[in-house]
């Protein structure tokens, strides 16, 4: 046990602990489908994650709170209860980001999910390449998971993100918002400040705090313009024109303000 051949290399070590985050995070996938259940877990730990399936609503309502898992992937259509009514028994006991899992066609469904506290969606059938970006995403969000971005003070760090050669920096406890074409920093960078209107920062700087996670109507409307408007979806279309005309490069090609059809709005994540 002592032969030199086997002990750890450090170097090696090293390496391998630079290139992995240090906790690998648990994936609760809740899902009925097994061949689904079987590429979703095959998947995910061939990334470095962790992975616990349940099969029914009660089970994986069960191991949602016995399990602590990081994020939850939730599947709308189960056997024995429908995943709103998943996502309010988990809500009631833990913060963790639940991503649903839904079928074309189940579009209201997934916004009522949204607004009874789930984080994001994906629409079967979704790449691989999606999904981990939105678990990545999710992870990003949750107070639960120690991930490289823990304690970093995300509030107040500005957002900066460049889509299609315009870059767009928010810095929210500064209440400015510059829209630089060309990478910054670069020979003919050009930044300009844009001026917004009390209620489109309000808007901008919601969308912000959320930035890379979808938001419904109702809960852009109930943050930012009062509960009494939750419905008012007509204001936030109007309000998020204003903001595109400003802040985009083609406001009918939105790049940083994007549409999710039947459902409300992502802002692209930072990229910088
Ligand atoms: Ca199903």
């Amino acid at each position: 046990m002592n032969d030199p051949a086997h002990q750890p290399r450090p170097a090696r070590a090293q390496s391998l602990q630079a290139a992995q985050p240090a906790h690998m995070p648990l994936v609760l996938v809740i899902e009925d489908e097994e061949p689904i259940r079987r590429f979703l877990r095959a998947t995910l730990e061939a990334n470095h994650y962790r992975v616990k399936e349940a099969g029914t609503a009660r089970e994986g309502t069960l191991l949602a709170v016995t399990t602590y898992p990081d994020v939850i992937l939730l599947d709308l259509g189960l056997p024995d209860n429908d995943g709103l009514n998943v996502t309010r028994s988990i809500r009631k006991e833990s913060r963790t980001p639940i991503v649903v899992l839904s079928a074309r066609g189940q579009e209201s469904d997934k916004v009522a999910a949204l607004d009874a506290g789930a984080d994001d969606y994906l629409t079967k059938p979704f790449g691989v390449g999606e999904l981990l970006a939105r678990l990545r995403v999710a992870l990003r969000h949750s107070s639960t998971a120690p991930g490289p971005d823990a304690g970093r003070g995300t509030e107040l760090a500005p957002y900066q993100t460049t889509l299609g050669g315009r870059t767009l920096r928010i810095d929210l406890s500064a209440r400015l918002v510059h829209v630089t074409d060309a990478a910054p920093g670069q020979a003919g960078a050009e930044r300009r400040e844009a001026r917004l209107t009390p209620m489109e920062f309000k808007l901008l700087a919601f969308l912000v705090r959320h930035a890379g996670k979808v938001l419904t109507h109702q809960m852009i409307l109930k943050e930012v313009w009062g509960p009494q408007h939750a419905s008012d979806v007509q204001y936030l279309r109007v309000y998020a024109g204003e903001l595109r005309k400003k802040l985009e490069v083609d406001p009918a090609q939105p790049r940083f303000i994007v549409t999710e059809p039947g459902v409300g709005y992502r802002l692209a994540e930072a990229n910088r």
